[in-house]
């Protein structure tokens, strides 16, 4: 029910225009953004990576009014990879969609998702967004795939559809990342229960880890906080005899800090998705959908 409200107010134009003016609000949001520049997300990026952990970076913002702000988003993304480079970070970009234009057509967004990956030798990820993009993603992501090799995808475990889009991209080596998946679905496209949502991401392991074995190259990447997940994931890659190096956890800054200091310090590859930018209200309310205990943050800020 709590969930459910907060996903709204996420897509709700009036509240996204006016609670992120308040001071409250913005300071609860230091938790899980160092700040709104990438200069901020660098800097935390350089900290995690004495540490051992390696970053994903993503600037905030969805849906937007014209491809001339895709334009400007890719820009950006350009020149933060000429400083990952020029400053030595294992830092990744993920990108969503709708930010580089899917909302004006697939060709609109493809070659925008080109042009990032013909920027760079790393990967490019490709977010998932809401449920009505799924098959535009995957059309955009094939796409340049298939040209570029350098794209990686997520993919959500509470969509019914997920296994069998995942069957269907196994022949081009995916480097994939699984999550829960984050936005209000009806009954019709994703799992309701936490069980089968769960369920989905331990088989979509197993999958994705079987590939490794029969000499997959992909990269298997599970983006999650969940110890069961994280359990289920070394238990799986033990009993198929897979070594630490053939998946990575991904977590997002500011979230079970410990257990990513602990999966380094046990050899696994950690990664941290740091996001920044001023349009953080949407991301902010699904990550407090998440975890709806994060709305005591808010409420000791709006106290302080
Ligand atoms: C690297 C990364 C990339 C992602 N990319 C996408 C994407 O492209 N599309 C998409 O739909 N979703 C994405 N997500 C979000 C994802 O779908 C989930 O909503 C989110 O990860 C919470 O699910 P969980 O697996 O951590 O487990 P849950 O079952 O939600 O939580 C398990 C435990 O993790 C901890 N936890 C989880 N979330 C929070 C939180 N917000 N605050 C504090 N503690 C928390 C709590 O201890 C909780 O009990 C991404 C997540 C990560 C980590």
């Amino acid at each position: 029910m709590l969930r459910n409200s907060l996903l709204w107010v996420s897509t709700n134009p009036f509240l996204a225009e006016r609670l992120p003016r308040y001071r409250f609000v913005q300071k609860a949001t230091k938790r899980f953004m160092p700040g709104e520049t990438f200069d901020d997300a660098a800097g935390v990026a350089q900290a995690l990576q004495a540490k051992g952990i390696a970053t994903t970076t993503t600037l905030l913002g969805e849906n937007l009014n014209s491809l001339d702000e895709a334009d400007l988003v890719v820009s950006q993304y350009q020149e933060n990879l000429r400083r990952i480079k020029e400053v030595g970070l294992d830092m990744e970009i993920s990108v969503k969609p709708t930010q580089i234009g899917l909302d004006f057509g697939v060709d609109e967004a493809r070659d925008r998702l080109a042009q990032l990956a013909n920027s760079t030798d790393s990967l490019v990820w490709v977010d998932m967004e809401a449920s009505e993009y799924v098959d535009r993603t995957l059309d955009i992501f094939r796409s340049v795939k298939e040209e570029k090799g350098n794209v990686g995808l997520c993919v959500q475990s509470y969509l019914r559809r997920t296994e069998a889009d995942i069957e269907a991209l196994l022949p081009l080596d995916p480097a994939i990342r699984i999550v829960k998946g984050a936005y209000n679905e009806s009954e019709a496209v994703a799992f309701p229960g936490k069980g089968d949502v769960d369920r989905g991401f331990v088989t979509l392991t197993q999958t994705l880890l079987r590939a490794r074995l029969n000499g997959g190259r992909g990269r298997v990447v599970l983006g999650t906080h969940d110890p069961r997940m994280i359990g289920e994931t070394t238990r799986i890659a033990f009993e198929l005899g897979l070594g630490k190096e053939q998946y990575e956890f991904a977590m997002l800054f500011g979230i079970q800090r410990e257990e990513q200091e602990r999966l380094v310090r046990q050899g696994h590859n950690v990664r941290v998705l740091v996001s920044y930018g001023s349009a953080w209200f949407p991301w902010y309310m699904r990550r407090l959908a998440e975890r709806p205990a994060n709305l005591w943050f808010v409420a000791k800020q709006l106290v302080r």
